[in-house]
């Protein structure tokens, strides 16, 4: 039985209560969301803290509110409501289709999408769906409040810019009109994580055509969270199978997955260029659902 090293303990009631513990007890306390990340951890002795400041009574960071031109996520909003969550499933199904496959009830139970974000695993799925999203988090410590975009969040594999005496408390969506997002992934098997997996999200000018388009890649070694080359070739383009195919093959090139015990390089670049296929189909398809329903509801 794995068992981790011996830690204090402490609730925080509020978010100024989580920063002064954290300040109080120093470099050696780490804050616990769900704890489906951090306790493994510890179990493995991968992570040693002496205390742990638990944020799970901050119902004020437990929230979804849509405005017309943003979304907000607080960051201790659970995999399972957001799974379960209208509004979400309406502007971003990105977010419901992978909630769909992240690991399983009871995990979705308890995780957070701020501990997601903050684990910074190279195999998390919400990563690249915020990194798709464009989305932008913001982060509060003792001396205040800053936001950055997900480029300047994530710093590489389970390294973020959240300093150990801040929180991240909220993340930021931009809602476009004629916008439709998708993802897909491919598991070993139901509730594991990714071998691979894709996130694709376009808006559509009047004409039809391409306006803007993000293309993510989960578990394949990419540093930016986004593949460039795949966007710039959908830009500008109207949606047909032969531009997804060539933005496609570009996603499939330019990632740069490692062989391990759950595939092969080929094999997983091979994935990234079908999976991109697909969630480029999805995400057109719904983008022009979405500027449909807008035009019928127009006087
Ligand atoms: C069996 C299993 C299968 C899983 N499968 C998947 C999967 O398929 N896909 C997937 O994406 N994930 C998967 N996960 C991970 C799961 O989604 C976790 O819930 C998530 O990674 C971490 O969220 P948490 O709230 O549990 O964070 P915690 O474990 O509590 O914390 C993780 C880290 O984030 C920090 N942290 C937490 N909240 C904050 C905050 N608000 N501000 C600053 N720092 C914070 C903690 O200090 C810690 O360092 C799986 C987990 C398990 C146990």
């Amino acid at each position: 039985m794995q068992i981790p090293a011996a830690f204090d303990y402490a609730r925080a009631d509020s978010v100024e209560h989580a920063l002064e513990l954290l300040e109080q007890h120093g470099p050696e306390s780490r804050l616990i969301a769900g704890g489906h990340s951090l306790l493994p951890m510890m179990k493995l002795r991968l992570a040693r803290p002496e205390w742990l400041v638990d944020i799970n009574d901050l119902h004020e960071l437990d929230f979804i509110s849509e405005d017309a031109e943003v979304l907000r996520i607080g960051a201790l909003t659970r995999h399972a409501t957001l799974l379960e969550s209208d509004v979400i499933a309406r502007l971003f199904a990105i977010i419901t289709d992978a909630e769909h496959v992240i690991a399983d009830p009871v995990v979705r139970n308890r995780g957070t999408i701020g501990g997601s974000l903050c684990q910074a695993d190279p195999a998390e799925d919400l990563s690249t769906v915020c990194h798709v999203l464009s989305a932008e988090v913001v982060i509060r410590g003792r001396s205040g409040e800053r936001t950055l975009s997900m480029a300047d969040l994530h710093r590489g594999p389970y390294e973020t810019a959240v300093a150990q005496d801040e929180i991240l408390t909220e993340i930021r969506l931009p809602v476009r009109p004629r916008f439709g997002s998708a993802y897909e992934k491919v598991e070993r098997r139901v509730g594991d994580w990714a071998i691979v997996a894709a996130g694709a999200a376009v808006s559509l000018a009047g004409d039809g055509s391409i306006e803007q388009a993000r293309v993510g890649l989960t578990a394949v070694g990419l540093d930016s969270g986004t593949v460039t080359r795949a966007e710039e070739a959908l830009r500008g383009g109207r949606p047909s199978e032969e531009l997804f195919v060539e933005a496609a093959r570009l996603a499939g090139e330019d990632c740069s997955p490692d062989s391990d015990q759950r595939g092969p390089v080929d094999y997983k670049r091979h994935l990234a260029d079908e999976l991109t296929r697909r969630v480029l189909r999805r995400a057109c398809r719904r983008a022009a659902e979405q500027g449909a329903e807008q035009t019928c509801r127009l006087p």
